[in-house]
This record gives structure tokens, sequence and C-alpha cells, in this order.
């Protein structure tokens, strides 16, 4: 479980956080969603131990983050544009991360893994393809293969699927739900995308201007918007 308690992160004197309280559950998916500029990926920095709170304190499980240090946080991270390496292939890029990992691997154990990940994010047959040779939606799969290969604990996807076709986002949004379904594992996900935070969490975290405005299942903050500001940001798919 990971829990924000009254976080403030400032820039200058620009305060891109304010004051934001909330708790994602062991094994959920929370989205955390609204307009550019609302802060989630300050959040999602600061989960991620990439950036420090200046106000408040985040815990995983019992324990206050700064005590963690950031490899020892098990986050997997998928960005928009995660950029995989060019110049190795789709295994190449899964294995990096099980390579410079602390855990030390046999080479065969690691190829194993990568086989596993490969099948898991339906690309078997693809891995001795360059990124440049498969499509976006599949790289954004490798990224995610490539995340999941050191086992994390905690997944932070900052609008994955953000530079993909609607209908690319589509299946990959049921493929991504499928994934953590199997996998349990507690994931927040960052998109400025009503439908599909709606489509895909478990619990939707609404921002405005760095503060949480409503959280609560796609289907509560649907029937009972909390302000003028929700209506008209989840007016767009009604
Ligand atoms: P987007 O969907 O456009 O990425 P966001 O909701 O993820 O938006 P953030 O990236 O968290 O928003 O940014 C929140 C605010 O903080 C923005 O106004 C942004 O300009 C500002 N900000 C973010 N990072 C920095 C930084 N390193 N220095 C100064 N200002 C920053």
């Amino acid at each position: 479980k990971i829990r924000l308690d009254h976080v403030v992160k400032t820039f200058d004197t620009f305060r891109a956080v304010r004051d934001v309280s909330l708790e994602i559950e062991s094994g959920e998916l929370v989205a955390l969603l609204g307009p550019s500029g609302s802060g989630k990926t300050t959040i999602l920095r600061m989960v991620a131990g990439l950036e420090f709170a200046d106000g408040g304190h985040i815990y995983f499980g019992d324990q206050d983050a700064t005590d963690i240090p950031v490899r020892d946080r098990g986050v997997g991270f998928v960005f928009q544009h995660y950029a995989l390496f060019p110049h190795m292939t789709v295994q190449e890029n899964i294995a990096f991360g099980m390579k410079v990992s602390k855990v030390k691997r046999e080479k065969s154990a690691i190829a194993a893994r990568v086989d596993d990940l490969l099948r898991l994010v339906q690309l078997e047959g693809l891995g001795d393809r360059f990124p440049a040779q498969i499509s976006g939606g599949q790289r954004q799969r490798v990224a995610l293969a490539r995340a999941l290969a050191v086992d994390p604990k905690v997944l932070l996807l900052d609008e994955p699927f953000g530079a993909l076709d609607a209908a690319v986002r589509r299946d990959l949004r049921r493929w991504l739900r499928e994934i953590h379904d199997e996998l349990g594992i507690t994931t927040l996900f960052v998109t400025h995308d009503q439908e599909e935070a709606l489509d895909l969490a478990d619990r939707v975290v609404i921002l405005n201007q760095g503060q949480v405005v409503q959280q609560g299942t796609p289907e509560q903050v649907c029937r009972e918007p909390g302000s003028a500001f929700v209506t008209r940001f989840l007016g767009d798919t009604n």
C-alpha cells in the first residue's frame, strides 16, 4: 500500500502539488486523471523517488519513502515516450534491467525470463527485432515487459499510450487490464484521457491545479461528480 499524506511540491514559487492525500491499496489499479499541468506527473515522480516532496509524507507500507533509496522502492516505470535502446533488440531491451539489477541472474535464467515476458506481452517471435522494426503499440508493450522484468512491487505508468492512435489505445487498455489482473501488481496510471481512466481503473483520482478534486470508482465519479469542474471534465465522454 502506498500512502500520500498532505504532499506538497513547489517549483521555485509555483505550487505544482498542493496538499495531496491519497492511498493506493496493494494490487489496486488507480488512475490519476486531470488536465495538463494538474500535477499528475509530479506526483508519479515523487512516488518513484525522482523528485522530492517539500511538504507532507509518502509511505510505502509503514515506511517513509524518504528512508527508501530509489532502487529499493521496487518500482517499474513506463513513460509515454519510453525510449527503448535503438541499438538493442527487443530481447536485449527487456533483459537490460535484469543485467543491471542488484539481483544477479544466470544468463540462462535471464533468457528464460525474457521468453516468459515476451509471451506475457504477446510478442513471441519478435524478440530479435529492433525497436524501429516494430509498431508503436508493440514498443510500449516492450517497455512494459522491461519494467516488469525486475519484478517491481509497484508499476508507474505515465501516459503510456499517449502517442498512439485511438484503436491501438483501446486494445492496449484491455491488454493492460488483463496483465494487471493476472499479476495483481499495484499500479498508478497517469492520464489526461477521461475515457481511458474510467475504462481501466479500479479507482480514479481527479486532479486540478495540483489538488485532488474528487476520487472514487469510475461509477461513483460519473454518477455524482463533485463539482462543476469534474462534470465539465468528464463531460466529453457522455
Ligand atoms: P501533463 O499532462 O501536461 O504532463 P501534469 O498534470 O502531468 O501535466 P506536471 O507535469 O506534474 O503536470 O506539472 C505540474 C505543474 O508543475 C506544471 O505547471 C509544470 O509546468 C510545473 N512543473 C513540473 N515540473 C517542473 C520543473 N521541474 N520545474 C518547474 N516547474 C515544473
